[in-house]
């Protein structure tokens, strides 16, 4: 299969291969998708052929209006329309399955994820679609999920129909999951719209998306997010520690590299290294994440030793990717 590079004013054809049951993959603000018809089975079922995806490891809905919620989900509890503010945004909502939404959406779940993307190209694709729009990221499973439309064609050019050059991510991280089908809300998968945004519209959530041992969300139990090379974390409450740990290890370690950020960068002195932006803009580093992750791979680097970050606000949901793209290897100094 050949996969066409489409422009951005070229969505009426991209819509026109989801409307004929095939892949394009788009641009979104949170990473690029992998879209295909929502209603139609077997669309949904080559988009796991396509990415290597488990079976059990359900799909996001994106739709392009509130008002088509009904098509796609029932019983909608008013903690929903208490979220609109996010809608259009990067918050996926879980909510009580229709009948109309395939099992090869769900993965066999009676619920369905829903997000309602802002990005001006995704929401034009599902308009002219005229379907909801099934799209996990746009990667192989199991690896950094794609923030530009290269890092999609590094995974699956040939195995999908087309993919939108839609320029960077604005985020470069995935939406925040909020289970709403049970009576307590409670988040899945920590991303760009924290913890306290949420609580502030419908009250407490609980937080449930770091259970290594019995994720809520299907897909967080797999390994997620990692480049080739092995990624090993290094955590000190104290920076010049961190540092002048990961400086040693970097020089008893052939072909390995460094994930900096500003303020550490220049106390390297060893091999490739790399920052993700200023530790005082966790939303740049957030946008530059797996890009660089995928930068190693492009470099032939064999391991990686990366900073622990702040944790506060969108630094929560980056230490959650990269824990998970480190395979929970972390060194304490
Ligand atoms: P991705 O689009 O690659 O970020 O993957 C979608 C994420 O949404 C995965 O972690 C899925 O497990 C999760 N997900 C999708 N549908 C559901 C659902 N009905 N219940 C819980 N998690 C879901
Ligand atoms: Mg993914």
């Amino acid at each position: 299969m050949q996969t066409l590079r489409l422009a951005p004013d070229s969505i009426e054809k991209a819509a026109e291969i989801i409307r004929l049951g095939g892949l394009v993959a788009f641009p979104t603000e949170t990473v690029y998708g992998l879209g295909a018809d929502g209603f139609s089975p077997e669309a949904c079922a080559s988009v796991f052929a396509a990415k290597g995806r488990p079976a059990d490891n359900p799909l996001i809905l994106h739709l392009c209006d509130i008002s088509q919620i009904n098509q796609v989900a029932f019983d909608i509890p008013n903690t929903f329309y208490l979220l609109k503010d996010f809608f259009p945004g990067a918050l996926t909502v879980i909510l009580k399955k229709s009948d109309k939404v395939p099992m090869e959406v769900s993965a066999g779940l009676p619920t369905v994820a829903v997000r309602f993307p802002k990005n001006e190209i995704a929401r034009e694709l599902i308009r002219l679609s005229g379907t909801p729009i099934a799209a996990p990221s746009a990667n192989k499973s199991g690896r950094p999920s794609p923030t530009r439309a290269e890092h999609v064609l590094a995974d699956l050019d040939g195995r999908i129909d087309a993919v939108i050059h839609g320029g960077d991510c604005e985020y470069g991280l995935e939406s925040t999951i909020l289970d709403l089908s049970e009576n307590t809300p409670s988040i899945l998968r920590q991303g760009v719209i924290t913890e306290p945004r949420i609580s502030e519209k419908i009250g407490a959530v609980l937080l449930t998306q770091n259970a290594k041992d019995a994720p809520k969300a299907p897909g967080m139990k797999y390994a997620h997010y990692s480049p080739r090379a092995k990624v090993t974390l290094v955590s000190s409450a104290n920076i010049s520690k961190m540092t002048e740990k990961i400086n040693a290890l970097a020089l008893s370690r052939e072909n390995s590299a460094i994930m900096a950020t500003d303020e550490t960068f220049s106390a390297y002195t060893h091999g490739i290294v790399i920052s993700l932006g200023s530790r005082a803009d966790l939303d740049e580093i957030a946008r530059n994440l797996f890009a660089t992750l995928r930068e190693f791979d492009k470099r032939g680097v064999s391991q990686v030793f990366a900073e622990t970050l702040p944790t506060d606000g969108i630094g929560a949901a980056i230490m959650n990717r990269l824990i998970k793209s480190a395979g929970y290897s972390i060194i304490y100094v």
